[in-house]
């Protein structure tokens, strides 16, 4: 029998202790007695978390705590830098105070008032998803209700890849599988990144904050309790300019910029004077992402849409659909060609100014047109649209859910489907750019 590596951490006051599983074994860890945390979620003493392989972790002890772990790490060690975590502690007792004074102000005149709304900015890997879980998780051990806002369509924690959305955090993270999935609000963008289509990424942001804002009407704790936005970590160009629409759909009341001084002043010259801006240091335990380690994060991210986690696993369904079945469409229209000065160029690549008198470029790019099946959708991912018809209600409907089209026969004019439950909630299917190759495993 081989026996497993055991290890034992004693942590001080404001330390951290970061280490990766290794490449081939799930990884236990154990609090053994002080008090520690895992991205803003206090463990349990003496109860034993599995992480699987090459899951990092970092767990911070505020007061000091013991903590074993058993099976293969890589690059374990312990940091002393607590900086960030006292920065991030400090930007929740920021809120929390917002929260308190609105809630306050908000009695004498008998109204509930909005909670705070931050939205987290920067480059990719500093750290943005895990400071919004944090301070999630903070909000929600203070009695809070926040709303979890996820813009980024590459790497997005509340629904599959090329999506947006929204949720309300009633539970703190679970330790390995992160936020309970719970009811989101989930809007089909269909591509992993904003510049694919930034027209239609703009109506999805508005759509988005103007239904969560009358969702939040009927939910007085969950409007007080405020938004938590997590952005996409493209910063120059129309990236900013993403930045700048989020923040103006969304009403923000703070930017908090992580680890990137010319964002944050650019952003202080031009958000207004009533956004507060303010730039933190990322953690030094964050980790740097290759491409194709984002790809395989995709990858993985579809597959827990289907099939879970180790606990709590789910089990899809396959079957057939007849194409009569389904209408299927998808956003956007096959740019027209202008003719002008004897050449012709899409209009999606010609500047305004170059365009004829009244003709707007964003015009076919928000356009929803009707998707004859054809073998190329096979592997795609479709979202199954609340829009009862394929018209432009489609483009800011919220989705049902999504399913992958595994199979497709022309002859028997039908298509095979992976879909979470047996039956398809709706008959109106939207085209994802995003690709799944179903491997029926359970990871
Ligand atoms: P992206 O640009 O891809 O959205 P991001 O800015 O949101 O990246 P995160 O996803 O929050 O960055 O963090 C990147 C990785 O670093 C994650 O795997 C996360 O678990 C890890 N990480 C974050 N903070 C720490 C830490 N203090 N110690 C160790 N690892 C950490
Ligand atoms: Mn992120």
């Amino acid at each position: 029998m081989l026996t497993e590596r055991v290890q034992r951490f004693d942590l001080n006051a404001g330390c951290e202790l970061r280490f990766a599983a290794n490449n081939y074994s799930d990884i236990s860890l154990e609090l053994i007695n002080g008090y520690a945390e895992i991205f803003g979620t206090e463990l349990i003493a003496n109860q034993k978390y599995v992480f699987p392989a090459k899951f990092r972790v970092a767990v911070f002890s505020w007061t000091g705590g013991t903590i074993k772990i058993i099976g293969g790490t890589e690059s374990a060690y312990i940091s002393s830098e607590s900086t960030a975590m006292v920065v991030y502690l400090n930007i929740h007792a920021t809120l929390e105070k917002l929260r308190k004074d609105r809630e306050a102000s908000g009695k004498d005149f008998g109204v509930t008032q909005r909670g705070p709304r931050i939205m987290l900015v920067g480059p990719t890997d500093v750290g943005k998803t895990t400071v919004s879980r944090i301070l999630c998780n903070y909000a929600v051990r203070k009695g809070g209700t926040p709303i979890l806002v996820d813009l980024d369509v590459g790497q997005n924690n509340i629904s599959v890849p090329g999506t947006i959305g929204a949720m309300l955090v009633q539970k703190t993270a679970d330790v390995v599988d992160g936020f309970e999935r719970n009811m989101p609000l989930v809007l089909n963008f269909g591509h992993t990144s904003p510049g694919e289509n930034l027209p239609l990424y703009e109506t999805l942001l508005k759509g988005l904050a103007s239904t969560m804002n009358s969702q939040i009407e009927e939910n007085p704790a969950a409007k007080l309790g405020g938004m938590i936005i997590n952005t996409c970590g493209w910063v120059d160009e129309c990236g900013y300019t993403c930045i700048l629409k989020s923040a103006a759909a969304f009403e923000v009341d703070v930017v908090v910029v992580i680890d990137h001084e010319r964002l944050y002043n650019v952003l202080r010259r031009d958000l207004p004077d009533f956004v507060t801006v303010t730039h933190v240091p990322k953690s030094g335990g964050v980790e740097q992402r290759p491409r194709h380690i984002r790809k395989i994060a995709r990858k993985e991210n579809v597959h827990r849409y289907f099939y879970g986690t180790s606990s709590s696993q789910l089990y899809p369904f396959t079957f057939d659909i007849a194409f009569d079945a389904v209408k299927l469409c998808k956003i956007g229209a096959e740019p027209v060609s202008v003719l002008i000065f004897n050449y012709s160029t899409p209009v999606n690549k010609l500047p305004d100014s170059c365009l004829p008198f009244g003709m707007e470029v964003e015009d076919h790019r928000t356009k929803v047109v009707v998707l004859e099946p054809s073998p190329e959708i096979k592997n795609h991912l479709f979202a199954f649209s609340r829009s009862s018809n394929v018209d432009a209600n489609v483009l800011t409907s919220s989705v049902w859910g999504f399913c992958v089209v595994t199979e497709i026969d022309m002859e028997k004019r039908s298509l095979t489907i992976l879909c979470p439950q047996n039956s398809i909630p709706s008959n109106i299917l939207v085209y994802s750019v995003v690709t799944h190759l179903d491997d029926q495993l359970r990871r």
